[in-house]
């Protein structure tokens, strides 16, 4: 990335202790803080690199709040330098507010949509990738719940991916079989062209709903595919990749299968662009996480982000489903953590605490923070837009009670 050179003289504010009089106290000159590599108001791509001095005197800065000396900058955002120069009891100040935006014109968004106030299984997923370049969109779906109290609203999904200008999706995939990730789907493939369905092969025959869904994508889908070994996903302009980890097969052919034999048999999808890697879990438990991590290690360890399983169920994060240890977290360690939640039943307390116990670890919450955004450039920096609350943190589901 090539920066222009960029040298700035900035405007002063200065308080000089003089009062004019040739009786007065000696005079200290106002110092003359000088910053290269921004000014005021400038908009840079890729990297900033950001030089600071004064011609007398001493000088302390910060960039949005924290200690500055100067340095490269590389992360996209706005940002805030504030200089404080002072000589004598003469002083001077800078403020330069600045934006820094990715490198390149590519953008991958993972976009966690808010499915609000949704009782239904913990508060439901509905994950929308969208990877743009210069000239278009592609986009693709994982999972799609129904919106709001009692599961109400089921064409949400489709409203909002309309909202959003998808047109055509190349993939669709559901991760389990289960209503908070279903019931919103039928809209969708009945309403948007759709190139792969991939779901995990769960027969529920005596489900009404999950079977307008698999007969909505047998009528509307290109293709219907189950996974039976890591497969990558039709997705986006490439560049980095996107693949589906078979299913854990032990509840598969159960037609009775309990609510927690449903939830480990989810799909788990791994993303990668750049140095950024994410891992989606559906709503994975015990199970599922102990064979993501021993047997797809090299896809889920030591991750930039994770779909916390489970809307942040307890049973998807501790070893014994309850509390203590964590073996799952240790092997992720994201350092960004977002989940899809409702807020009232999720995020369970125990793994809440736990993720946002993790160092350097960014939690986000749809119940608290709304859709959440997590864009990504080429080379892998990534930048987390949410629609409200961005200063609080994630809280317990209301009616979370462990
Ligand atoms: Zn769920």
């Amino acid at each position: 990335m090539l920066l222009r050179p960029l040298a700035a003289v900035l405007a002063l504010l200065a308080v000089a202790a003089c009062d004019g009089s040739p009786s007065g106290p000696p005079e200290s000159a106002a110092p003359v803080i000088t910053v290269t590599g921004v000014t005021a108001g400038g908009s840079y791509t890729g990297s900033v690199s950001i030089g600071i001095s004064v011609d007398r005197g001493s000088y302390s800065a910060t960039l949005n709040g924290a200690s500055f000396t100067g340095g490269t900058v590389t992360s996209p955002g706005s940002y805030t330098l504030q200089v404080a120069a002072r000589n004598g009891t003469a002083t001077s100040t800078a403020s330069v507010p600045f934006t820094l935006t990715f490198a390149g014109s590519r953008v991958l968004i993972v976009r966690l949509l808010d499915l609000g106030d949704n009782e239904s299984g913990g508060g439901g997923d509905a994950i929308l990738l969208t990877d743009s370049t210069g000239s278009g969109l592609r986009h693709g779906l994982i999972d799609a719940g129904p919106q709001g109290v009692d599961a109400s609203n089921p064409g949400y999904v489709l409203q909002r991916l309309r909202d959003l200008g998808v047109t055509r999706l190349d993939f669709v995939e559901l991760t389990h079989a289960h209503a908070d990730h279903y019931a919103g789907l039928a809209p969708v493939l009945n309403a948007i062209p759709t190139g792969w369905f991939v779901y995990n092969g769960q027969q529920r025959a005596n489900i009404g709903g999950y079977q307008t869904v698999l007969s909505a994508a047998g009528a509307r889908a290109d293709s219907v595919v189950v996974p039976a070994a890591v497969t990558a996903l039709p997705f986006g302009f490439g560049g980095g990749t996107l693949s589906v980890i078979p299913p854990l097969p032990t509840y598969l052919g159960n037609a009775n299968a309990s609510g927690d034999e449903l939830n480990e048999g989810s799909l788990g999808t791994s993303l990668t662009r750049g140095s950024f890697r994410m891992f989606f879990t559906g709503d994975g438990e015990m199970e599922a996480n102990a064979r993501w991590r021993t047997g797809f290690a090299a896809l889920t360890g030591n991750v930039t982000a994770l779909k916390v399983g489970h809307h942040g169920a307890n049973n998807a994060v501790f070893d014994d489903g309850f509390r203590g240890a964590s073996a799952w977290l240790a092997h992720t360690a994201p350092r960004l953590a977002v989940i899809s939640a409702n807020g009232r039943s999720h995020p369970r307390q125990n793994a809440l605490n736990a993720i946002l116990g993790l160092p350097q670890t960014e939690t986000y919450c749809t119940s608290v923070h709304g859709e959440i955004a997590i864009r990504i450039a080429e080379n892998g920096q990534y930048a987390v837009t949410v629609q409200r609350n961005a200063t609080l943190d994630c809280r317990p589901g209301s009616e979370a009670t462990t």
